[in-house]
């Protein structure tokens, strides 16, 4: 079997063609880096996404987050349901964690930018 897939890794964007045999990728073709052979591996076996979003804070101020590492992309919705959740209060430094193993994927919640309580 062969898909085709666009690698998202960089802003070059190359098409990828893989060759799949029993579930496994057998070979990559049209990558311009190594990057592109693994994440037509990882996309066609177990995608996963970072998760960029906003928490609004206790004092009603809005803080970008993120996750650590990608997530399976199947418990992105979990996850950004998640992160709306979370009881988040000022000041926040960046790289603070604010969620640990979020949904159990093993990766962090952390606070993308520094607000101080203004
Ligand atoms: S294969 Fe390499 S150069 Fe091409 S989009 Fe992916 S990371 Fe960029």
């Amino acid at each position: 079997m062969t898909k085709e897939l666009t690698c998202i890794c960089c802003p070059m964007g190359c098409a990828l063609t893989a060759e799949l045999e029993d579930g496994k990728v057998t070979n990559v073709t049209g990558n311009t880096c190594p990057r592109g052979k693994g994440y037509a591996e990882t996309e066609l076996t177990a995608p996963v996404r970072s998760v960029t979003t906003t928490v609004i804070t206790q004092q009603g101020i809005p803080v970008p987050v993120k996750t650590k590492t990608p997530v399976p992309k199947d418990k992105i919705f979990d996850v950004v349901r998640a992160i709306k959740a979370l009881p988040v209060s000022l000041p926040v430094k960046m790289g603070d964690v604010l969620l640990v193993d979020v949904c159990g994927s093993g990766s962090d919640i952390v606070a993308a930018r520094t607000v101080e309580n203004s």
